[in-house]
């Protein structure tokens, strides 16, 4: 397996998300959250920002399938794990670990909107702004990143560096340039 190089070290990560769960704990004081996490690559991510997050909420997950090449989502989504409870009428927090084109977020986003939360929010962790095919507002983004495929905190390259604890990309060992 290739080594990653660090894109963005564990500390700085962990800095982050802090900030991003107590930004979260302001704006959802009052309101009932219920926390979407998006499986498997919001995993992670997930599991720190809700614990960054001194509230009571609830969590669901979706599991889905973009198709695709290795690298590139075609926009074509499949829920392979529907979410266990309504959220209608709930303020709803949908949890992403990247948006690329935004095709699969947009997906996700208007599914949701035909089950009548009461409110509707992002995170994500990464943006490649670079790639964005279809805009969506993020609310609580981690980091804007370079057209660069990365791997760890999450998330994978043929399900391998999910466990990695840093932001890494994958570089090939003959010198050229990073994986895209
Ligand atoms: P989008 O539909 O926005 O193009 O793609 C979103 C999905 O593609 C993400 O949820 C993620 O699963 C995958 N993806 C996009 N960029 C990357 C990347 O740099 N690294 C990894 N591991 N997955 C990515």
């Amino acid at each position: 397996m290739l080594e990653p190089s660090v894109l963005i070290d564990a500390e700085t990560v962990q800095a982050r998300v802090r900030e991003l769960g107590a930004a979260i704990e302001r704006d959802y004081q009052d309101k009932d959250l219920t926390v979407v996490v998006v499986l498997a690559g919001s995993f992670i991510f997930a599991a720190d920002l809700v614990r960054a997050t001194a509230l009571p909420l609830t969590l669901d997950f979706f599991g889905v399938r973009s198709y695709g090449d290795e690298t590139s989502s075609t926009g074509v989504v499949q829920i392979t794990h529907d979410l266990a409870r309504s959220v209608e009428g709930k303020h709803v927090l949908l949890v992403e670990d990247i948006v690329d084109t935004g095709l699969t977020v947009k997906f996700l986003i208007d599914t949701l909107r035909t089950r009548a939360p009461a409110s509707l929010k992002l995170a994500s962790l990464l943006h490649k702004p670079a790639r964005t095919r279809l805009p969506v507002p993020i609310d609580y983004l981690g980091f804007t990143i370079e057209d660069v495929f990365v791997v760890g905190y999450g998330l994978d390259c043929a399900q391998r560096y999910r466990n990695l604890p840093y932001l890494g990309v994958l570089t090939p060992s003959d010198g050229s340039s990073p994986l895209r």
